[in-house]
């Protein structure tokens, strides 16, 4: 396997590095107090041609490789974590499904404006009696001439109200193969959304009402066939968001080190102290072994999607090491780090979270277990 870059990869990557020190970074913290989309920061992330970097050319993006896009979105979430959160979104949420499954007006009217930052998506999946059992979604589609009206509600819909478009998911007929998706702007006739509600983060989530909700038909992305082109194309979000919280939690290890060099006990920095050094070095490793998944899962992807297996051990080990390193952080730091003042136990209520949103830790353990035994495991009837 073979991470080496090209010389155009690696100036990428330090554009990204740079943007993030000089032009995330400072602002970033105060945003937890608001969760304001971070408007400016993806207008400059669209001109540097950053958010577009692995969509196709002909439509606004740089055609660089996933393993580019997934290099770059760990360096804005250390930059800045909300805006990390809304370039994942741009940059391998719902345009990469347009991308590879959409009509040609599709791509030429939804991929453009996102690439320069300028349009804004959330996705829908999660229902209230539908959440890991999401093929029992009800939330209904039909084409009526050249209009589709859904009926339905959906829940937990992140961002929703600060989105341009949603891609909701919705059920064309009956069974697996009868789930589609299809296109949804924010103020379609017929959509309402709920109150904001708050992840522990301070981020935020949506209910969505569907009464007779009337798009074209020509924003129907597929009207079927909808969770085997979910599961594919999905694998590459729910590797980026790995990486997003790997960023993240490098924020808390560079605020560990530093800590722990300047803190000083009993007359000695606590980096003298053995354990200290143990928590230190175990959160290191603890990252670097997660990236290395994160970088092969993309590095071995067949069209940049990677496979079932690669990209649920990546998600699972970057959110479990992402989650544990930010909690060595926050011991590390003793009770500075248990204040409101400083950003540690934010960083660490960002990052929890991603062991559900995505698809749950245990339902991706599941996931790679069926994959090494070669069967599926019906969670309906686990007796069978
Ligand atoms: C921060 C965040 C952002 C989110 N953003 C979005 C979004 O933008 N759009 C969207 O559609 N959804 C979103 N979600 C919802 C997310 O996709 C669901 O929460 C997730 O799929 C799990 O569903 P659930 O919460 O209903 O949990 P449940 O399915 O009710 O699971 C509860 C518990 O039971 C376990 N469990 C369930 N079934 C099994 C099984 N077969 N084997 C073993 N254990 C099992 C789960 O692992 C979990 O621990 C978000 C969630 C979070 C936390």
């Amino acid at each position: 396997m073979n991470f080496d870059l090209d010389d155009e990869s690696r100036e990428i990557v330090a554009l990204a590095r740079r943007v993030a020190i000089e032009r995330l970074r400072p602002a970033a913290f105060e945003r937890r107090h608001t969760y304001a989309p971070p408007t400016e920061n993806l207008k400059l992330l669209g001109e540097l041609g950053l958010l577009g970097l692995a969509l196709p050319e002909e439509y606004g993006g740089g055609g660089r490789s996933e393993l580019d896009a997934v290099l770059v979105i760990e360096q804005l979430a250390w930059g800045c974590p909300v805006t990390g959160a809304r370039a994942v979104m741009a940059m391998t949420g719902p345009c990469t499904f347009i991308a590879k499954f959409g009509t040609e007006e599709q791509k030429k009217r939804y991929i453009p404006p996102v690439c320069a930052g300028e349009e804004r998506w959330s996705i829908s999946l999660t229902e209230p009696e539908a959440g890991s059992a999401l093929t029992d979604m009800a939330t209904r589609a039909e084409i009526v001439g050249d209009t589709c009206v859904i009926n339905g509600g959906k829940t937990f819909c992140g961002a929703a109200a600060d989105s341009d478009h949603i891609l909701v998911f919705v059920r064309f007929g009956p069974g697996v193969s009868g789930i589609g998706a299809v296109i949804v702007h924010r103020d379609t006739p017929g959509l309402t959304l709920s109150p904001r509600h708050e992840f522990m983060s301070g981020s935020s989530w949506y209910e969505l009402f569907f009464d007779s909700a009337t798009v074209p038909a020509s924003d129907v992305l597929f009207d079927g066939d909808g969770m085997r082109k979910l599961l594919s194309a999905y694998s590459l979000e729910r590797t980026a968001t790995g990486a997003l919280c790997l960023g993240i939690a490098q924020i808390a290890m560079d605020m560990s080190i530093e800590y722990a060099e300047t803190r000083r006990q009993f007359g000695r920095p606590i980096s003298d102290f053995q354990m200290i050094q143990d928590k230190l070095a175990r959160m290191y490793i603890k990252l670097e072994s997660a990236r290395l998944l994160t970088y092969r899962a993309i590095a071995r992807s067949a069209n940049g999607l990677p496979s079932r297996i690669d990209s649920s051990a990546a998600k699972v080990a970057a959110t479990v090491a992402a989650t544990e390193v930010c909690h060595e952080a926050l011991q590390i730091h003793g009770a500075a780090g248990m204040t409101r003042e400083m950003p540690l136990e934010w960083l660490y209520r960002v990052v929890r979270p991603y062991q559900v949103a995505g698809g749950t830790t245990e339902i991706h353990l599941s996931m790679i277990a069926a994959e090494l035994v070669g069967r599926r495991f019906d969670h309906r009837h686990p007796q069978s």
